[in-house]
């Protein structure tokens, strides 16, 4: 298990990590899943300080995830942000996943939770590379799972809702039990959507594609991060739909993801992605990553929180 530290922050306030269990059997989100929730990540940086990653981006993402489900958490965007950094802080962690959950207390128990608390809590732990620091350097092998990304007109793919991970959990297990490091979801038309926890870009001829907003993806925050310096590179980057075999036959294909930060793909179905090993495109985006997040590339001090 993950350690948590001694902290969590809960509407506004710091509480002892003994107070843990303070929710009960019947919560609402527990049973129906409707909640919303946030991965972000925080690093200590070259200059020995400690700034987490696009911190509002992330906690106006979570609102927005709250309003798709008519959610209302008691407390403000940037109470919430405060929370972050006050876990991080009071835990002494200078780097650490953090974990924030807007979720429905117990009240009504059938599917209408007009009454319901809303609870909004934020804990953090220490989190390595996602996929691996070998898939970092090497690339990851993925499958196409037998799973579609939800249908637009099933769910919301811009929410980050806690019950919709039940199609990620489902299509990553099967590609890990089958050999596989992560799962490719196709949208119910055939079109690559994302990964199991990660949006995906693919490179041919030196232009990089990445699926469009307006299909079954989430709105990566890592994913417009990528986007930005791929223009701050010069490198040219188209937002269309991408078909199974334009996946097969790229050059290069890397995932994004708070997670999974930029980590390259070697092979998708037992077929080679380029020559499979990391392209020189990705280790370039990659590279201008993690100088931004942890390194000294002082370019984007506006994606940066001082813890
Ligand atoms: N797609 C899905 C389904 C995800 O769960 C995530 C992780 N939040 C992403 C994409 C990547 O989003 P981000 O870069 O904001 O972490």
């Amino acid at each position: 298990m993950v350690d948590p530290g001694r902290k969590f922050w809960r509407d506004g306030e710091l509480v002892d990590w003994s107070e843990q269990g303070f929710t009960s059997l019947l919560t609402h989100t527990l049973h129906y899943g409707v909640g919303a929730f946030e991965g972000i990540r925080a690093y200590r940086r070259a200059d020995g300080n400690t700034y987490v990653f696009r911190l509002r981006e992330h906690i106006e993402r979570l609102y927005d995830s709250c309003r798709l489900v008519m959610i209302d958490p008691i407390v403000t965007i940037e109470q919430t942000m405060q929370g972050c950094i006050d876990v991080l802080r009071s835990n002494g962690m200078d780097d650490g996943y953090i974990r924030p959950m807007v979720f429905l207390g117990p009240g009504a128990m059938g599917i209408l939770p007009l009454q319901n608390p809303v609870v909004t809590f934020v804990v953090a732990w220490s989190w390595g590379a996602y996929l691996g620091t070998d898939g970092l350097e090497n690339g990851i092998r993925c499958t196409i799972s037998a799973y579609s990304r939800h249908h637009i007109k099933v769910a919301f793919a811009k929410g980050k809702l806690n019950g919709q991970y039940i199609n990620s959990v489902m299509a990553k297990q099967e590609a890990k039990k089958s050999g596989f490091d992560e799962a490719l979801m196709l949208d119910v038309n055939g079109y690559v959507s994302e990964g199991s926890g990660e949006n995906i870009f693919i490179i041919k001829d030196g232009t990089i594609t990445t699926p469009p907003l307006s299909g079954s993806i989430l709105a990566g925050i890592t994913r417009a991060t990528v986007i930005a310096l791929a223009a701050e590179e010069g490198i040219p980057l188209a937002e269309t739909p991408i078909t199974r075999d334009q996946l097969y036959l790229a050059d290069e294909v890397f995932l994004t993801g708070t997670a999974a930060e930029v980590t390259p793909v070697r092979e998708v179905d037992h077929r080679k992605i380029g020559n499979g090993a990391r392209g020189p495109i990705t280790e370039r985006l990659q590279q201008r990553y993690f100088d931004i997040v942890k390194g000294s590339d002082d370019s984007h001090p506006e994606w940066l929180a001082r813890v």
